[in-house]
């Protein structure tokens, strides 16, 4: 078994060691929740229902300590880590309601009676990234575990600690051993073996598009299901007819929340000309207003970077950029990264194409509703965008008209625990939270019963 250091990215210094499963200890998991999910799969529903009830107040009563945990592994604002551990208390909340409602459907038919069930697929495997430890763990387990399923549950390498704590949590609240199994590991061992254990029956990927693209890829050979999170460029769009001010004070949130670590982060500003110079000076005062500094300070709007090595990249992009004006961040030990505003000098300049996932934001300048729609979809991405207007047909029109899974009119709001959320095109397949995310966890089954000789 090989070892990982877990490092505090504020401060740069090892926090705990934490032991990787290797591909053995994968295949022992999987086994086990195989075996868990016969018991799992037949507790009568109110039982399931309740567990999952008692482990969502278990998380309410652990907040400020799961909270802190995030903090000092994956440098959250103390504020965003206190809201991440309450969703997870939301979301096992919500799905909790499912065991008891897991309705299928009489469908009137000749001859006899026809009933659907909606059963448990078996084993999940979900797969998180580091940007969101806590809030992507539950939508995956939440609604796979209330449809019956267990699951297996793989952390980023760099961000094991609340999901392990989680899973502590659950075995406290009752739920037995190998219902929710939490493997810290590499995603090319532990990952991988989700992909290729024939016991594991669904993987949930949240994570780059590279790799999603080859987890789809090796699902296939299986015929395994999968729900993918991909990544983002997502469009805040900002109409000459809009509250400027509100628009230039909420964009840097809109897109630097979570230093930008965030596949929904609004990473591309579309400014219509006839405001820009208005928008822009309002926007550099809402820029250096917001605060990059310890996370562990309810002041601090922003954190640093997770890693050296992601903070080096996001800097790439930046050397190469032409930089507009940007905020300020502590120096020294950490890594840090200061909010930043370029302007390209094309549509096709990388900080505009690329998802960076940083504190950068990159603005350009239109002149039409129409123009603003075709820059908006010129991208390989559709996960979120945002759109800023007092009118209200226009907001309309063009909602209907991005290609994205989750738009906020007036906001940069993309995710509440009862509405779904997922990306069109390469930025996912799928769609987690709300009421039909537990479709994504069953297979229907019918079964007709004949009531006449035929
Ligand atoms: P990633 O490489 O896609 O990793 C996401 C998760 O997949 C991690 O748990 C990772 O494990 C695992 N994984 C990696 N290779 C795997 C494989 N071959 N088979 C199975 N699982 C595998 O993403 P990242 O390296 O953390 O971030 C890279 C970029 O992805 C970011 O800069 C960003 O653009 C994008 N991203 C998007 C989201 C999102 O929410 N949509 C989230 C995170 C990242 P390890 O940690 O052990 O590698
Ligand atoms: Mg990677």
């Amino acid at each position: 078994m090989s070892i990982t250091q877990v490092i505090n990215p504020a401060t740069a210094e090892v926090i705990r060691e934490v032991e990787l499963v290797d591909r053995e200890g994968t295949d022992a998991a999987i086994e086990r929740a195989a075996r868990a999910f016969e018991t799992w799969r037949h507790l009568a529903p109110a039982d399931r229902a309740r567990l999952l009830r008692r482990f969502a107040d278990l998380v309410d009563a652990h907040i400020p300590e799961l909270a802190e945990l995030e903090v000092a592994n994956a440098g959250h604002t103390i504020g965003n880590a206190t809201w991440e551990a309450g969703n997870v208390r939301d979301v096992v909340e919500y799905y909790a309601a499912v065991p008891e409602r897991l309705f299928g459907r009489q469908i009137p038919v000749d001859g006899g009676v026809n009933i659907t069930f909606a059963e448990p697929l078996g084993v999940v495997g979900v797969i998180v990234p580091w940007n969101f430890p806590m809030p992507i763990a539950a939508w995956g387990f939440a609604p796979a575990l209330a449809a019956g399923n267990t699951v297996v549950l793989k952390p980023a390498e760099v961000t094991p600690l609340t999901a392990m704590r989680l899973g502590e949590l659950a075995l406290e609240a009752g739920i037995p051993e190998g219902v929710l199994t939490v493997l810290p590991g590499k995603g090319s061992v532990v990952g991988d073996r989700f992909v290729t254990h024939p016991l594991v029956r669904k993987v949930v990927f949240t994570g780059s598009t590279e790799v999603g693209k080859r987890i789809m890829a090796g699902c296939a050979e299986q015929v395994k299901n999968v729900t993918l999170e991909l990544g983002g460029k997502n469009a805040n769009i900002v109409f000459a007819d809009a509250d400027i001010a509100a628009a230039a004070a909420a964009a840097p949130a809109g897109v630097f929340d979570n230093a930008g670590q965030d596949c929904c982060s609004r990473s591309r500003l579309l400014v219509e000309s006839a405001v820009y110079d208005d928008f822009m000076a309002a926007l550099e005062t809402a820029v250096s207003g917001f605060v990059c500094g310890d996370p562990r300070s309810a002041e601090s709007d922003m954190g640093p970077l997770v890693t050296a090595a992601h903070r080096d990249s996001v800097a790439a992009y930046v050397d190469a950029a032409e930089v507009a004006f940007a905020g300020t961040c502590p120096t020294g030990p950490g890594f840090w990264f200061p909010p930043t505003v370029v302007t390209p000098p094309g549509l096709d300049a990388p900080d505009f194409t690329e998802e960076i996932f940083g504190p950068v934001l990159s603005v350009v300048r239109f002149d039409t509703e129409a123009q603003a729609v075709a820059i908006a979809n010129d991208t390989e991405y559709g996960l979120s965008g945002s759109l800023w207007t007092r009118d209200l047909d226009r907001a309309l029109r063009v909602s209907r008209s991005i290609e994205a899974g989750n738009l906020s009119v007036n906001s940069h709001s993309s995710v509440r625990y009862a509405t779904p959320f997922g990306g069109y095109k390469q930025s996912g397949l799928g769609r987690e939270l709300g009421p039909d995310a537990v479709d994504a966890f069953t297979e229907t089954k019918n079964v007709f019963f004949a009531t006449q000789a035929i």
